[in-house]
């Protein structure tokens, strides 16, 4: 199977390629395409967040761990009566680092523990919920640079199944539904309503 340097290598060609075409087609700016670029070669390591072992994996995991741990960092050090706060350096240095080994480990046990190889991860409702996140959190950036984030990470994402589809010679990676048609059900659901609410937010 395609290991994580080649899906890196082609979700960057891929995106390059949809940014340069449309530049061309559709005028995007430089900080659409810049976003766009960004969100077509990460999501060329979303399928692999399944992987119990994955470099995405332990990547995303580590972004949790620092999300949170930053979250923590500044409620910690924000002055308040709730906890006594402001904190002084050791205990804020000690509440970072145990935040984020903290939410580093719940991020992994869940991804381990909920998912499965080639499941419903790689499914064809993953780009298009994918690109409904980054096109909800990009809405404020305008219409012209959420269609840009939008279709550039599909593409990403796309890169990594058909990938892997080319490379086990089969459709499987591109299917519409797992085995467990309950979950696939609400994945669906999922992706249109992350999708309906990135686009109704915004007014072209
Ligand atoms: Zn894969």
């Amino acid at each position: 199977m395609p290991n994580f340097e080649t899906h890196a290598a082609v979700a960057a060609i891929a995106s390059a390629l949809g940014v340069a075409f449309g530049a061309a087609r559709f005028g995007w700016d430089s900080s659409a395409s810049s976003l766009a670029f960004l969100a077509g070669l990460a999501g060329g390591f979303v399928p692999d967040l399944d992987h119990n072992e994955s470099k995405p994996l332990r990547l995303a995991g580590a972004m949790a761990g620092l999300g949170c741990s930053a979250a923590v960092v500044g409620y910690v050090t924000s002055p308040g009566y709730f906890l006594n706060r402001p904190w002084p350096t050791g205990s804020t240095i000690l509440a970072a680092v145990g935040s984020f080994f903290l939410f580093n480990t719940i991020f992994l046990e869940i991804l381990r523990k909920r998912t499965r190889h080639r499941g419903l991860f790689h499914s064809l409702a993953v780009p298009f919920l994918y690109g409904g996140i980054w096109a909800a959190m990009v809405s404020a950036a305008g219409g012209r640079t959420v269609m840009a984030v939008w279709l550039v990470a599909i593409l990403g994402v796309l890169s990594h199944l058909v990938l892997d589809a080319g490379k086990g010679m089969s459709f499987d990676p591109l299917k519409v539904a797992s085995e467990d048609i309950g979950a696939s059900t609400r994945l669906w659901i999922l992706t249109a309503l992350v999708n309906f609410l990135a686009f109704t937010r915004l007014n072209f």
